[in-house]
C-alpha cells in the first residue's frame, strides 16, 4: 500500500545539515521532502519517491529547502531603544555621559518596568514579525531588563505570549543575573540573594522559565556569584547557559561547563582549557557577530580552538537594544562570516542544527531528517552560501512551521 502524506514538496534541493550525509550542507539535490503530523515522514531523491497519496502537493521549482532557522539567544523583549545613545556615542559622549544622562542598561531597565504587558509586547511584536518572515521559526527571549521578581515576570510572560500568537518556537530564559539594578547598587551580594532565593523558586513554580542565564562579567557578576545562581537553578532542574568571556577572562566558560551549561555565548577571550571543558560536558559555543559589530570591538571568539576540540558552534543574533539592535538573521550569518570567519556552512549550521542544540532541542529541531518537526524555510536562491553571502538578507523565504505553509 502507498504511504499517504499531508503535504509533498517536490523539485525542491535540500539543505539537510544532517551531518550523517557526507555531501556539504548535508545536500540532497533534485529532493523532495514529505510531511506527515507535522513531521518530516519522507525526504531523499525525489527519483526515490515511492508512490503516494497526499492531500497536498508543492513544487518548489528547484528552490532550497533548509531547516527553519534557529536563533538561539536574544532579548528580543524590551521597551524603547537606545537610538539616542548611539548617537552620542557616535558625537564622542564617554561611557560616563552617557551613564550620566540616563542611557546604558538603567535606561532599558527603566522602560521596561514602566511599560504594562500589552505595550512590551506590541512593541516586541514587530521585531519578531521581522525575524519570522526572515525564516527563523525557533527564537530563544531572555529575560534581564526587569531585574525586579514583578517586571522578570512580565518580561518571561510576553515572551510566552507572543509564542502563542505567532507561528514560531519561542524558549525562554530567566536572566535575573544580568545586571545590578540602580536600587541595589554597591549590594550585589544581596541582589543575588534576591535571583536565588525569591525570583528563581517562583519562576520555576509558575513554570515560567526554560533555562537560567548569567551576564559573567567585570560590568556584571564574578564567578562566585554565578556559581550560586546556577546552584539555584540546578534546584529547580532548570538548565544553564551564560554569558561568558565577553570582554575579559573570567573563567565564567569552565564555571558552565562544570553545571553541564547547554551554551556558553559570546567567548572572544575564552582559553584553550574553557575550551576543553566545553567539548567534555558538551557545552555548545554560541557566536554573537552583532555585538563585536555594533561595539566595535576587535577581539574575536577563537575559531581554530572550537574546530580543534570538536566544540559545535551556534550563531544568534543577540537582538538587544544596547549592543545588537538587530533582528536579521541573514546579517547575522554575513556577520559570522566575515568577523569571524565561519564559513557559510558553519554559519548555517550555527543558525539552524547548533542553535538548536544550544537550546536543547537537537533531536527535535535543526536538521531535515525523518521524525523531526517540519519548521522549513523555503529559499529562492541558487546555492545556500547565498544565505551568508547577502549582506542585509534580500530573500525572504516561505515558510513551513510544524508542517503548515
Ligand atoms: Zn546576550
Amino acid at each position: 500500500m502507498s504511504p499517504e502524506f499531508d503535504t509533498v514538496f517536490i523539485n525542491a534541493n535540500l539543505a539537510t545539515l544532517d551531518p550523517k550525509i557526507a555531501t556539504p550542507y548535508g545536500a540532497i539535490k533534485d529532493g523532495a521532502l514529505a510531511v506527515k503530523a507535522g513531521r518530516i515522514a519522507w525526504l531523499g531523491q525525489q527519483s526515490n519517491l515511492p508512490a503516494y497519496r497526499a492531500k497536498e502537493e508543492i513544487d518548489c521549482r528547484q528552490h532550497w529547502i533548509t531547516p527553519g532557522l534557529v536563533d538561539c539567544h536574544t532579548h528580543l523583549v524590551f521597551a524603547g531603544n537606545r537610538a539616542k545613545e548611539f548617537e552620542m556615542r557616535l558625537q564622542g559622549a564617554s561611557y560616563e555621559d552617557i551613564a550620566r544622562s540616563g542611557g546604558g542598561i538603567v535606561s532599558t531597565v527603566k522602560a521596561t518596568r514602566a511599560a504594562s504587558h500589552d505595550r512590551l509586547r506590541d512593541e516586541s511584536a514587530g521585531r519578531l514579525q521581522e525575524m519570522c518572515a526572515l525564516g527563523v521559526t525557533t527564537l530563544e527571549i531572555k529575560s534581564g531588563y526587569g531585574l525586579d521578581l514583578e517586571t522578570e515576570m512580565k518580561m518571561l510572560k510576553v515572551a510566552r505570549a507572543l509564542g502563542d500568537t505567532f507561528d514560531v518556537r519561542i524558549q525562554t530564559t530567566f536572566l535575573g543575573a544580568h545586571a545590578v539594578p540602580p536600587e541595589y547598587q554597591g549590594r550585589k551580594e544581596a541582589y543575588i540573594d534576591l535571583v536565588c532565593n525569591d525570583m528563581i523558586p517562583e519562576i520555576a513554580r509558575l513554570g515560567l522559565a526554560d533555562a537560567v542565564d548569567g551576564f559573567c562579567e567585570e560590568i556584571a557578576f564574578g564567578p562566585a556569584q554565578i556559581r550560586r545562581v546556577f546552584a539555584a537553578a540546578k534546584k529547580y532542574s532548570l538548565p544553564v547557559k551564560l554569558h561568558a568571556e565577553q570582554l575579559s577572562s573570567q573563567g565564567g566558560t569552565k564555571l558552565a561547563a562544570e553545571f553541564g551549561a547547554l551554551s556558553a555565548d559570546h567567548l572572544e577571550y575564552v582559553d584553550e582549557e574553557g575550551i576543553r571543558a566545553m567539548a567534555k560536558a558538551g557545552t555548545v559555543a554560541v557566536l554573537l557577530p552583532g555585538a563585536l559589530y555594533f561595539l566595535g570591538e576587535t577581539q574575536k571568539p577563537p575559531l581554530k580552538l572550537f574546530r580543534k576540540y570538536g566544540v559545535p558552534m551556534a550563531v544568534a543574533s543577540d537582538c538587544n537594544p544596547g549592543s545588537s539592535p538587530l533582528t536579521a538573521p541573514g546579517l547575522v550569518m554575513n556577520m559570522a562570516c566575515t568577523l569571524f570567519g565561519l564559513t557559510p556552512e558553519e554559519a548555517l549550521a550555527g543558525m539552524t542544527r547548533e542553535g538548536a542544540r544550544a537550546l536543547g532541542l537537537g533531536d527535535e529541531i535543526g536538521t531535515l531528517e525523518i521524525g523531526k518537526r517540519a519548521d522549513l524555510a523555503i529559499w529562492d536562491i541558487g546555492h545556500p552560501a547565498e544565505l551568508s553571502y547577502w549582506m542585509g538578507q534580500n530573500t525572504r523565504p516561505e515558510r513551513v512551521f510544524g508542517g503548515q505553509m
